[in-house]
């Protein structure tokens, strides 16, 4: 079966104080070292895509991946673009600051078919205390100019739950990203990690029922203007769901490739290094971490509105989900199902995922 695979690429312009992913500040004389590093992993897991009947889809996530040159982004993903499936999904996470046209037409040129847009707000201020780097104008300015160029399928991610952002500021966000006629989008509460300057700086979260409540109130808003709320994060008009990302919810083997990338190879999940001078003198310096794969795919199908598919999970694990999961479909009545063949959640059910997990985790001990 084709494979799903993932370029991480770390580099940002400035570090946003709400940020713990692996990124690093963009030094021009660490992208070079690190390009011709990773173009050997690439080359190395050629051999693992060929055998898999190549690529459904290529996802550039970060970090900022369009903070690279246009040659900088040929030199990366050439060597993958003959593996890609005639329907492949390309898609690159993009900051709006870094977006002109020139790098849209690049991006295009190389077979970008999907545009995965870091906006969290429609808000100066909002913004300006994230962080970011752009302003409204400019993300109208980089959508305009995607569509222009041919690239349609754009999703944008938005966060909730700031606590300097209140139910105004909200509405505000999600009434300008319906005027903008996008099929897609991803929603985020914010995460006070330790290790971010907001974690340091101790910012307290929202209450969670403020945070709670929010989140209904977004769901409600989208699936009244026609979106499917297909994943607890994520909401899609007319099937424009992530492929990419179904893969991961979906319970498949992925490669993930790039200092801080992880992957999951016939069940066992694989970590890069994310330190950058370790990978790039070192290379990925792999961790493997055994995985339980019934639970996984428990955890994560239940993410979604299409749920854990009964026929292939018992193919796969030799476990009937049916029986296992019937003292659970009693207890949770209602929000725990089996329809169409799947073990699914309702809306409700997805918003208690933690604790359903929790049960099931019982179940499998
Ligand atoms: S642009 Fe994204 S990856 Fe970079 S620092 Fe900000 S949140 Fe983190």
């Amino acid at each position: 079966m084709s494979l799903a695979c993932y370029i991480h690429v770390p580099f940002c312009k400035s570090i946003c104080p709400y940020c713990d992913f692996c990124r690093i500040l963009y030094d021009p004389k660490r992208v070079d070292p690190w390009l011709e590093t990773i173009q050997k992993e690439i080359e190395s897991a050629l051999s693992w895509i060929r055998k898999q009947d190549g690529l459904r889809t290529l996802y550039l996530g970060g970090g900022t991946p369009n903070i690279l040159s246009e040659d900088q982004l040929q030199t990366l993903v050439s060597p993958l673009i003959p593996y890609l499936h005639e329907d492949y999904e390309f898609t690159i996470e993009c900051n709006p600051e870094a977006l002109n046209e020139d790098k849209i037409k690049a991006m295009k040129k190389l077979g970008v078919n999907r545009v995965s847009l870091g906006v969290q707000s429609f808000q100066d201020d909002i913004l300006r205390k994230l962080g970011r780097r752009h302003t409204k104008e400019m993300i109208e300015r980089a959508i305009e100019s995607l569509k222009r160029n041919g690239i349609e399928n754009i999703s944008i991610d938005l966060m909730y739950a700031l606590p300097f952002q209140d139910q105004r500021d909200l509405k505000k966000d999600i009434e300008e990203f319906l005027k903008l006629d996008i099929m897609h989008l991803s929603i985020y509460s914010l995460i006070l990690e330790e290790n971010s300057a907001f974690g340091k700086a101790h910012m307290q979260p929202l209450d969670e029922d403020l945070e709670a409540d929010e989140y209904e109130w977004i769901v409600k808003t989208l699936k009244e203007h026609g979106f499917d709320h297909y994943e607890i994060s994520s909401f899609a008009k007319e099937g424009a769901y992530s492929k990419h990302n179904l893969a991961y919810w979906m319970d498949e083997d992925f490669i993930g490739i790039g200092a801080g990338a992880s992957g999951r190879f016939l069940g066992a999940r694989y970590h890069n290094t994310k330190d950058l001078d370790t990978y790039i003198r070192l290379g990925p310096c792999r961790t493997e971490e055994k995985t339980d794969g019934p639970f996984e795919a428990i955890m994560m199908g239940l993410r979604t509105s299409f749920g854990v598919d009964l026929k292939a999970y018992e193919e796969k694990y030799q476990i009937d989900l049916e029986k296992k999961a019937r003292p659970l479909m009693k207890k949770y009545e209602g929000e725990l199902m089996i329809q169409e063949g799947a073990l699914k959640c309702d809306e409700r059910g997805r918003e208690k995922l933690n604790s359903i997990l929790v049960d099931f985790l019982d179940l499998y001990a």
